[in-house]
């Protein structure tokens, strides 16, 4: 009787940070920034994760994204790698957003966007930490974030150091590859169980770099969502990588058709929303 009455009495005083505890729902937004990548993450809770800025020129279509959303704070900035259609506009989520932590992996590269971006970092004095295989980020109670990839200090390719982020809510699972290539995602299946992915977010803009048979048997996907540009010069998606994904019976959403692709996760299924009508 009194643990009832105590229970009654922190959630008259408490009610959203009680119903917190129990039900934290998530939300992931695959912004459609072309040939690019931005996502953003929000959970219920109150968290905000954004990963990649999307190239050069999209930071005002990011940013007014976030701020028609009421977003003032950003509590984890991931870059994943230093290509500029990765973090080209992170000087202007640092002039828009208050951030509290940048995650990116150890590698340096010599481009203005990178360059920009140190600067920011330094002069926010935001807590910069790196972006490395076993590192976890707890969001909720039933929702975490970790970092599954690079697992090693070097690689011949840029894109083999990207990020990649297993997050987990409840009994739904999203597996975000960034640009990691064939190097990065081999070392990778050593490094996991077979496990069952809900949504992959597609590596390298559905280039054939990556997204192998092995891949999509041991993660076993039932959505996968591509970042790519509208008739972009690389020819992105491979007709390969759409043939793998068919032939794992995975369905496939895309920005260049549907514009910003966002999913609704309440832990035990996921539901999509398109800004353009899927045909
Ligand atoms: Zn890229």
């Amino acid at each position: 009787m009194r643990q009832l009455i105590i229970l009654f009495i922190v959630l008259v005083l408490f009610p959203q940070p009680a119903e917190a505890l129990w039900k934290t729902n998530l939300e992931m937004h695959v912004i459609d920034v072309g040939q690019a990548d931005s996502i953003y993450i929000e959970t219920s809770n109150g968290k905000h994760v954004l990963i990649d800025s999307g190239d050069e020129h999209d930071g005002h279509k990011v940013v007014s994204y976030l701020q028609k959303r009421g977003i003032h704070q950003i509590d984890y900035l991931i870059a994943t790698h230093p290509h500029h259609d990765h973090i080209g506009s992170m000087e202007d989520i640092f002039k828009a957003f208050e951030i509290e932590t940048v995650y990116m992996p150890d590698v340096k590269y010599h481009t203005t966007y990178y360059k920009k971006l140190m600067k920011s970092i330094s002069k926010s004095g935001v807590e910069r930490k790196e972006a490395k295989a076993g590192v976890k980020v707890k969001l909720a109670r039933n929702i975490s974030m970790e970092f599954i990839a690079p697992g090693k200090q070097h690689y011949k390719s840029l894109n083999d150091y990207s990020a990649v982020v297993r997050l987990e809510h409840g009994k739904k699972r999203f597996l975000l590859m960034a640009d990691a290539g064939i190097t990065s995602e081999n070392e990778l299946l050593k490094r996991i169980d077979q496990e069952k992915v809900d949504v992959l977010k597609v590596a390298h803009h559905g280039a054939n770099t990556g997204t192998g048979h092995a891949l999509l048997k041991k993660t076993d996907p039932d959505y996968a969502i591509i970042s790519v540009g509208r008739k972009n010069k690389y020819g992105y998606p491979s007709k390969d990588v759409l043939k793998r994904l068919k032939a794992h019976d995975i369905r496939v959403f895309r920005t260049d058709k549907l514009g910003t692709i966002i999913t609704k996760s309440d832990g035990k299924s996921v539901r999509f929303f398109t800004e353009f009508p899927q045909s």
